[in-house]
């Protein structure tokens, strides 16, 4: 099969990624093998080839919004069967016993393994998932549209979750790259009113079309005092602009799995219980929620499309901030 391979990190525009020949997978005994037909182009891909994220493996396969049939099922799996379409999430395996797992708090083991990180992932033409961790997508979204829902999405939603966000909230959303596109989709089904934060005039018109109540700058004061804000940007001082923006009792969730620091701030900005969170990896349930009511809203995906071949350049476009929406590889 080809795959896209990572043999050292580098910086995008050097193109680190090589097309290559690979054996076909096979399933260990709880595994699938899945012919992948689209897999989306995250910021932590980017982060993972670019070095940010120190590598787990070497060489190693990104990508883990991976959407394929099943091709061939492990002698234990009894619940999935070929033909089947399945997704596949960052989270690629936990341990099962450890507090975190026992009570719902999977995201946090410390024994998971996260996929194109820990094992390979879906920038390829087939891939292995472990089958307790696959996900089943709803009928309503093609292969390419239901990629970005699978991290861009469930991260989003999470981050919504761990903001404390509730129907009708006041919501900051600091940042409008993929995963705030489908988080402020989900924030207006539940009648939240919408403030965007984001450097580019091309992102603010995109928001305010999108339901945004105000679309301004970083550093723009809030037209409103906010319940919760999220940031996306993976910038230590919009998480500042954020604390500034929300009222007492206000949540401030990042969504980053790698963010440069934060600078030093007075204590007045955290003061009157407001708080500071991280929002780290996904769960299954957290997967499984999004995707239902991403059917029923239903979300729509703005995404731009690239062959297999071109996925060094899908990540050199979303490192120069020139992805509008979600790129996604698509795999034939
Ligand atoms: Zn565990
Ligand atoms: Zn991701």
């Amino acid at each position: 099969m080809r795959a896209l391979v990572l043999d050292a990190p580098g910086p995008a525009a050097s193109r680190p990624l090589a097309l290559r020949e690979r054996p076909d997978p096979e399933p260990a005994e709880d595994e699938l093998v899945l012919r992948v037909a689209a897999c989306g182009v995250c910021r932590t891909d980017l982060q993972i080839v670019e070095g940010d994220l120190e590598a787990h493996r070497l060489p190693i396969v990104p990508g883990h919004q991976a959407v394929g049939r099943v091709e061939a099922v492990g002698a234990l799996v009894t619940d999935w069967t070929v033909g089947d379409r399945a997704g596949v999430t960052w989270l690629a395996g936990t341990c099962g016993t450890c507090p975190a797992c026992r009570s719902g708090r999977e995201n946090l083991c410390a024994s998971a393994t996260f996929t194109g990180w820990d094992r390979d992932g879906g920038y390829a033409e087939r891939m292995a998932v472990r089958a307790d961790v696959a996900v089943r997508l709803p009928d309503g979204f093609a292969d390419l549209d239901a990629a970005p829902l699978l991290c861009g999405g469930v991260i989003g939603y999470r981050s919504l979750r761990i903001a404390g966000v509730e129907p009708g909230s006041r919501l900051g959303l600091f940042g409008f790259g993929a995963s705030a596109l489908l988080a402020i989709q989900v924030a207006r089904h539940w009648g939240c009113e919408v403030f965007v934060f984001t450097r580019s005039e091309r992102e603010r018109e995109r928001a305010r079309d999108l339901g945004a109540a105000w679309a301004g700058g970083y550093e723009d004061p809030s037209p409103q005092p906010l319940d919760a804000a999220i940031t996306f940007a993976p910038v230590g001082s919009v998480v500042l602009a954020a604390l500034r923006a929300v009222d007492r009792g206000g949540i401030v969730a990042i969504n980053a799995i790698h963010l440069d620091r934060i600078p030093e701030f007075p204590y007045e900005l955290l003061w009157w219980e407001r708080s500071l969170r991280s929002v780290a990896n996904v769960t299954r349930a957290d997967a499984r929620e999004f995707l239902a009511l991403a059917a029923e809203i239903p979300i729509r995906t703005a995404i731009e499309v690239h062959p297999l071949a071109d996925g060094g350049l899908a990540l050199e476009r979303l490192a120069r901030g020139e992805v509008g929406g979600s790129a996604v590889l698509t795999i034939d």
